[in-house]
């Protein structure tokens, strides 16, 4: 049966910003999908590390329905109590004191560097605050994010992009040091440095303990504030509840999106008390917070809980990672390495070889594995955080045969 509505009708009517692979998804249960033809496909994008209950789950439905029921947007001139009971469980999950709700990780993120320049200009007295971040990262798609993100494919054609950034690589402790001290020359610049715990779309690379921890001695000795961006690694993907946890810091501020509405919009930002200067009119955001999707990231939030999933994130983690790395020495030519944590990993390609992580995408698919590119050479798996034992054996027996026909 040919579906409804063919990608040749939708590319005619929806602009051409995505690389779209040629597959319509039609229904979901668990971490499973269906294609409008009826044929099903193991999840393990989740919607690119977002579905943290996989699909159509009971919770999600449950709270989706009640809260639709009862009242789903009223705006911030007034209180609401689901707004409210989400920011008590997070601050009570995490090392933030106060929360500030948008609807995407680049929105988060842009309220993190308003934090972060209002409270260089305030408390420190500097007038042009700089925010160091790292080469290969990724914090989004609005005009600052994209400039906070190290990727120049991200910023070409954009230009001008946003004064007071500054880039340094990543897991280099003596680069962001040299970068400091070069800055802060004449007089203190460095407002913040914002870093992912482990680089998911720049090819899933983990940070090191170490670097993060000078960074933490670092920012303590000068003032500068430290900003965790937790969009796609926090809400307990990397088996940790925040991917911080997995490097012994603390954030001064930190930003979550994706998984913690399991699929259903919404962002945050999570402060100290110590850095919190915003006052009434800083910021803002229509739906930011709205009663529907605090309710629902609310319950996602208690079931991860509840349902003790990192846990199963840990073990199935190491499920995945230990099958790649069993089925990686039998492909020399293809594979150089398998990296990540808890069940965000990639599988790294080598360099020499042409093929691309597309290519791979593109052929598991054609067996029934949805995988997402994580740049050219990585292939990423971020299954839903329900992954089972038998779904990931699945996805590793899938995996072997592509491979094998390549
Ligand atoms: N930060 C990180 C680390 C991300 O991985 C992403 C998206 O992939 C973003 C920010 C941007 O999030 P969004 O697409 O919700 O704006």
């Amino acid at each position: 049966m040919p579906a409804a509505f063919s990608p040749a009708e939708f590319d005619e009517y929806v602009m051409h910003t995505y690389a779209r692979f040629p597959l319509t998804l039609d229904r979901g249960e668990g971490c499973r999908v269906w294609d409008t033809d009826g044929r099903e496909y193991l999840d393990f994008v989740a919607g690119i590390a977002t579905c943290t209950l996989g699909h159509a789950h009971p919770v999600l439905i449950d709270a989706v329905t009640e809260q639709i029921q009862k009242l789903h947007h009223i705006s911030n001139l007034y209180y609401n109590e689901a707004q409210g009971k989400l920011a008590q469980w997070l601050v009570q999950h995490s090392t933030g004191d106060r929360a500030f709700f948008c609807n995407s990780g680049a929105e988060a993120n842009e309220g993190a560097i308003k934090l972060a320049r209002k409270y260089a200009h305030t408390v420190r007295g500097i007038d042009n605050p700089i925010v160091i971040t790292a080469k290969a990262s990724f914090h989004g798609r609005t005009l600052a994010t994209i400039t906070a993100t190290g990727q120049p494919k991200y910023q070409k054609n954009f230009s001008p992009l946003m004064p007071g950034f500054y880039y340094v690589p990543y897991n280099d402790i003596a680069a962001i040091e040299l970068a400091i001290s070069y800055l802060d020359y004449e007089k203190p610049q460095v407002a913040a440095i914002m870093m992912e715990a482990l680089q998911g779309e720049g090819g899933v690379s983990p940070g090191d303990r170490a670097y993060f921890q000078r960074i933490r001695e670092i920012c303590d000795a000068k003032g500068i504030l430290l900003i965790m961006d937790e969009v796609q690694v926090g809400m307990g993907r990397t088996g940790h509840l925040w991917g911080y946890e997995a490097l012994g810091i603390e954030p001064d501020i930190f930003t979550s999106a994706k998984g913690l509405g399991g699929g259903i919009p919404i962002g945050a930002m999570l402060c100290k008390s110590s850095c919190d200067v915003f006052a009434p009119g800083d910021h803002a955001s229509t739906f930011g917070g709205n009663p529907f999707a605090c309710a629902v990231a609310l319950a996602v939030c208690q079931t991860l809980e509840q349902n003790r999933l990192l846990q199963n994130v840990q073990a199935r983690g190491e499920q995945l990672r230990q099958g790649l790395e069993a089925i990686a020495p039998k492909y020399p030519n293809l594979i150089s390495q398998v990296r990540g944590w808890g069940l965000i990993n990639g599988l790294v390609l080598n360099a020499e070889n042409e093929v691309n992580s597309a290519a791979i995408v593109k052929a598991a698919m054609a067996e029934g594995l949805l995988l997402v590119p994580a740049g050219l050479k990585v292939v990423r798996f971020v299954p839903p955080l329900i992954v089972t034992e038998a779904e990931i054996d699945r996805a590793l027996a899938v995996i072997d045969r592509v491979l094998a026909e390549l």
